[in-house]
């Protein structure tokens, strides 16, 4: 491909049909057309991909991007041609005759971007071929994927290094969304970008709602959130047992969803078509144990839900982060209660591993507990515990749309601590409460704690409220479990301080969720308001009916955001589609005049 004349703004309108870079995108763009290097760092949907594809094909020849994601190479390439840019990919999924079509379109000159897998390049014959070449430039996507101390780490980025050797002349971007600052580091040092220009931006991810909520009747809340705000959306819900997966699919079908298991106990083929109709339908919801999310590139996942505790904040920001990556609003919703708080702690005790692993568990749980129980703003928290700095609230966690009330809870955690005590330090929450409210029970008896000085003190609360003191109380460490004694609870050092009156507690006062749906901050989208919702159901079922016609998934052909802007300007010519977000000339010279109609029916249609 000779250098094009055309300018990035150009190639941004009619390819890709955006008004407007992204901040960093433009510059970014500007190194790579000057022929130098850039490492970036932006988040999941910052728009990363912009930053390489414009440069590789306003560049003279092709530019080759590397990424371990081959079940994705096939989806982006479907992308990228959709809106007319020529495209392929290399790897070990395609034919032997396939890839001689490939590499000869290579050898004409005829593509702007080729797609490789890491091992592909790093073989002999590839960089031969390429030698042969005229390269716009080297993409290396998921770079952190370089990083040994990340958990992605793969062993053929390694050799990514040559790169700078071999094609010296050839700008080369690297890129991920791994934040911290270590593994960048090690990116730019294995990769040869130490002088290139760093970008980095921020961790955060706006359009996420943060939800935390106590676990109560978790399938009913869990009904109730998928009724009232994703009814018809496409999420994934994790659970920690194979079994509660299984479970919890069934049962979200015999409620009217569509929903699949996905855990390591299935069959291979099982796990890749349930998956695959995640990824190419649109209303699929996948109940997962955590085997479930690498690599999962969907853009329009609107909701993760967490029915039990991730263990560490790193796991929790990186499950929630695999919604909304196109940047429309999603929610991260997780129902939490006491029996996970003593189950994790009680695993965690109980694990193997030297003394210094433990601590470093035992710490990443505490930070996770700490989230759950935090009354300030949650993203807050969580950006605070990445390194990032940030404003002390963010109006789009529950904590910021409604407050949590709090009371002073010294009385009663001192009761209930004193209790633990009295009863010999070996008994678990619900034998505690009894004690505290009093309750004839055999048990009781036979123990002679009728007769203790705690025996009957706790009647002020009922056993939900004793029930919340008691996970707040182990969530923050002022109780230890025991996990030889199912679930006992001791006291500990820090009890003691609070036992004797050192310091003072405030405790969250449980509440339902507020029953009206929190406000929404949103970057560019307008909710659906109801009198349009046929309008939006035309629209996916168009799109449904393309992506079904051209094997792809639906927002190959468009994303919610464009089709969001048709409900919400009404575009009734092809000068006013071409406005719309996301359409660019090919694609509305695929589509202009399918959606058009849907439009204009449904116009007729409501103005009778
Ligand atoms: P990342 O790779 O950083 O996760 P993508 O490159 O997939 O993100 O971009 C995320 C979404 O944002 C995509 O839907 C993309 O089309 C969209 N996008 C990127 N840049 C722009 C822009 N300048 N204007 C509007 N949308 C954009
Ligand atoms: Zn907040």
């Amino acid at each position: 491909m000779p250098a094009s004349t055309q300018q990035p703004e150009q190639i941004l309108k009619t390819t890709f049909g955006y008004e407007q870079f992204r901040a960093p995108q433009r510059e970014i763009i500007d190194e790579l057309m000057a022929g130098r290097n850039c490492l970036v760092l932006m988040p999941t949907g910052g728009g990363k991909s912009l930053c390489y594809q414009i440069p590789s094909m306003l560049r003279e020849g092709v530019g080759i991007i590397v990424s371990p994601l081959i079940a994705l190479m096939q989806d982006q390439v479907d992308a990228l041609r959709e809106l007319g840019v020529r495209a392929s990919f290399l790897n070990s999924s395609l034919s032997p005759e396939a890839q001689r079509d490939v590499v000869h379109a290579l050898r004409q000159g005829q593509l702007d971007m080729l797609y490789v897998a890491p091992e592909r390049l790093n073989q002999e014959s590839t960089v031969q071929l390429l030698h042969s070449l005229p390269i716009a430039l080297f993409a290396i996507d998921e770079a952190h994927c370089v990083s040994q101390w990340g958990h992605d780490f793969r062993a053929d980025y390694l050799q990514l290094s040559r790169l700078q050797e071999e094609f010296p002349e050839v700008p080369r971007i690297a890129l991920t969304a791994t934040a911290d600052a270590n593994t960048r580091v090690e990116i730019a040092q294995r990769l040869g970008l130490v002088d290139a220009k760093h970008f980095v931006s921020g961790f955060d991810r706006p359009n996420i709602q943060y939800r935390i909520t106590q676990k109560q009747n978790p399938r009913q809340q869990l009904l109730r959130f998928l009724r009232r705000e994703h009814e018809r959306d496409a999420g994934i819900v994790y659970c920690l047992s194979r079994k509660k997966v299984d479970d919890t699919a069934a049962w979200l079908v015999t409620q009217g969803f569509d929903a699949v298991p996905y855990h390591a106990g299935l069959s291979a083929e099982q796990r890749a078509h349930n998956q695959q109709r995640f990824l190419r339908e649109e209303s699929v919801i996948v109940v997962a144990t955590i085997a479930f999310g690498m690599g999962i590139d969907k853009p329009d996942v609107r909701f993760i839900v967490h029915l039990d505790l991730p263990k560490s904040l790193e796991a929790y920001y990186q499950e929630t982060g695999r919604a909304g990556r196109d940047g429309e609003p999603a929610t991260a919703w997780m129902v939490y209660g006491l029996q996970d708080v003593i189950m994790l702690r009680q695993m965690m005790d109980g694990s193997q591993g030297n003394e210094t692993f433990k601590r470093v568990e035992r710490a990443k749980l505490d930070a996770m507990l700490g989230l759950c129980e935090i009354t300030s703003c949650r993203r807050h928290a969580l950006l605070h515990y990445f390194g990032e700095p940030g404003p002390e609230t963010c109006g789009n966690c529950d904590a910021c749309l409604n407050p949590v009330p709090t009371w002073d809870g010294t009385q009663s955690s001192r009761k209930a601590l004193s209790c633990v005590y009295r009863t010999g330090q070996r008994f678990g929450v619900n034998y505690l409460i009894d004690v505290l409210l009093g309750a004839e029970s055999d048990k009781i008896f036979q123990n002679n704690h009728h007769v203790i000085s705690t025996y009957g003190i706790g009647k002020e609360h009922n056993g939900n409220a004793w029930r919340s003191v008691f996970r707040q109380l182990v969530a923050r460490g002022y109780l230890s479990v025991d996990h030889a004694t199912y679930g006992g609870l001791h006291l500990n050092e820090k009890s003691r301080g609070l036992l004797k009156g050192e310091h003072s507690i405030a405790l969250r006062i449980d509440v339902q969720e507020p029953s009206a749906k929190p406000e929404r901050k949103t970057r560019h989208k307008q909710a659906i308001a109801d009198a349009d919702k046929d309008l939006w159901e035309a629209l996916r079922q168009c799109r449904k009916q393309f992506a079904d016609d051209n094997d792809v998934a639906p927002y190959v052909i468009f994303h919610d955001a464009s089709l969001m802007d048709m409900v919400h300007y009404r575009p009734l010519n092809e000068a006013q589609f071409l406005g719309i977000s996301g359409v660019g000339q090919s694609k509305l010279e695929k589509y202009g005049a399918a959606f058009l109609e849907v439009i204009r029916l449904h116009e007729d249609g409501s103005t009778v």
